[in-house]
């Protein structure tokens, strides 16, 4: 037993802890839990606890259905919406293996990112990574559905009265404090009812854990107060949706790699190679970081989302921004286009692997674009040379399949599945009818 593990013991033991839930993800992002008497924990880090994958999304056949999870140990933590009286219950992420092969198990989206970071460290290379999950909290109605109604006229920055949620949002930091986040800062966003919390940069594994560990608080809680808490990534037409920006650096033997002082950027070509590997893959990682059909009712112009495949120093309308850096250490890129309904392992992995291309063949990393890009016309991006982002899921995952470097990232478990359950989720959509439809057609013909 190592020294954490022991360290996890000790705290199960102190805290009476009497239940650990422990946790992973399915292809789509959507947190598992596996609830053991907390007695288990030494037999979970020795043996691994044993669980049937068939009935987990897109995990295995049948036929093949044992999966064993072994906890990791630093990602213990308490889980905050218990009352004081009651015995405490903690998590513990795992990872999940192959029972027949002993072997780590490819269709384990953590081990999908721990693959990109082995890439990047024999590159010599450690990422670190932020993410900015956008949410909104909606009233429920009498019967614990949730509505659309925000209950709140804020907007940005605004502060209470107006600000009706900042309970909520106090008490959602208080829980994330307690399971050991660094909040740095948090505010109403733009649109009504719409909120960010931030929280510190962590290795970029730590902070795919964080944030399905994130949207679990903030759900739980938010219901506490009888509020829905959302990231759907546009639950209202016409006002801003909510995006997941995140924010990726490397360090090269403790120094960030993308920092250049003699930059008019302060990037150096390291970070230009990244982001030019980006660029080149953005339309493909588009269907990972973007993978419902109502994210791309978020990627429209006019909304602080990007929709065309170029980046700048200043503005929001592209899709990578480089954030004004304080210190060298801080010098990052951040990527726009990223909603918070994707499975944070597999996008932020697409993301690294896609950085690392652009560093692995040396592209050239095209000029910044500093206007306003959503009013450019087609003829002046054309002679600007960007893209448009696929505009539907659709459009998405046949960029995906196109792209052997982004697909092949994914393993070959998961890149199949993925793109078979996306196709299905829009076609589904496509045969559905609207109510927008009906709303226009029905007694007009
Ligand atoms: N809500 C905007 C989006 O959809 C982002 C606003 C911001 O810049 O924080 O990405
Ligand atoms: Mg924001
Ligand atoms: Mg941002």
């Amino acid at each position: 037993i190592t020294e954490s593990e022991q360290a996890v013991l000790d705290e199960i033991e102190e805290k009476d802890v009497d239940f650990l839930r422990l946790q992973f993800t399915d292809i789509l992002g959507t947190v598992k839990n596996v609830s053991v008497p907390a007695r288990q924990a030494e037999k979970a880090f020795s043996d691994g606890i044993y669980f049937d994958g068939s009935s987990i999304e897109g995990f295995v056949r049948i036929q093949e259905s044992d999966m064993r999870l072994v906890p990791d140990p630093d990602t213990f933590a308490i889980l905050p919406w218990r009352q004081k009286e009651e015995s405490a219950a903690a998590r513990m992420i795992c990872d999940v293996y192959n029972t027949s092969t002993g072997e780590p198990f490819e269709g384990d989206p953590r081990r999908v990112l721990k693959n990109a970071l082995d890439r990047a460290d024999e590159m010599g290379y450690e990422v670190n990574a932020a993410p900015e999950p956008e949410f909104f909290l909606f009233e429920e109605d009498e019967d614990g559905r949730a509505t659309t109604n925000t209950g709140d006229q804020g907007g940005y920055f605004d502060l209470a009265p107006k600000d009706l949620a900042s309970d909520v949002r106090r008490d959602i930091i208080y829980g994330l404090e307690s399971m050991g986040f660094e909040i740095e800062a948090s505010h109403h966003e733009v649109a009504q009812g719409q909120h960010e919390i931030n929280f510190e940069y962590d290795d970029a594994l730590t902070t795919a854990d964080n944030v399905g560990t994130f949207r679990t608080v903030v759900r739980a809680i938010a219901a506490q107060h009888d509020q829905h808490a959302t990231f759907m990534p546009k639950p209202i037409p016409r006002i801003n949706g909510s995006g997941m920006h995140t924010h990726l650096s490397l360090f090269e033997d403790g120094e960030n790699a993308f920092h250049d002082d003699d930059d008019e950027f302060n990037l150096s070509d390291t970070a230009h190679s990244f982001i030019a590997g980006i660029l080149e893959h953005a339309p493909a990682i588009t269907a990972i970081a973007n993978p419902t059909v109502n994210s791309y009712k978020r990627l429209v112009p006019g909304y602080e989302a990007p929709v065309y495949v170029a980046w700048s120093d200043r503005n929001r309308s592209a899709l990578i921004r480089k954030p004004a850096a304080r210190v060298p250490a801080a010098s990052r890129v951040e990527l726009r286009s990223p909603d918070p309904s994707c499975n944070p392992y597999l996008a932020i992995a697409v993301m690294i692997h896609a950085g690392l291309d652009g560093i692995e063949q040396d592209l050239e990393c095209p000029d910044p674009v500093r206007e306003n890009i959503y009013e450019f016309d087609e003829q002046k991006r054309e002679e600007y040379g960007i893209d448009t982002l696929p505009s539907n899921l659709g459009a998405a995952v046949d960029a995906l399949e196109e792209d052997e470097a982004v697909y092949n990232a994914l393993g070959d478990h998961i890149a199949p599945k993925f793109v078979e359950a996306k196709r299905q989720e829009f076609e589904e959509y496509l045969v559905d009818v609207s109510d927008w439809e009906l709303d226009r057609y029905l007694e007009t013909f």
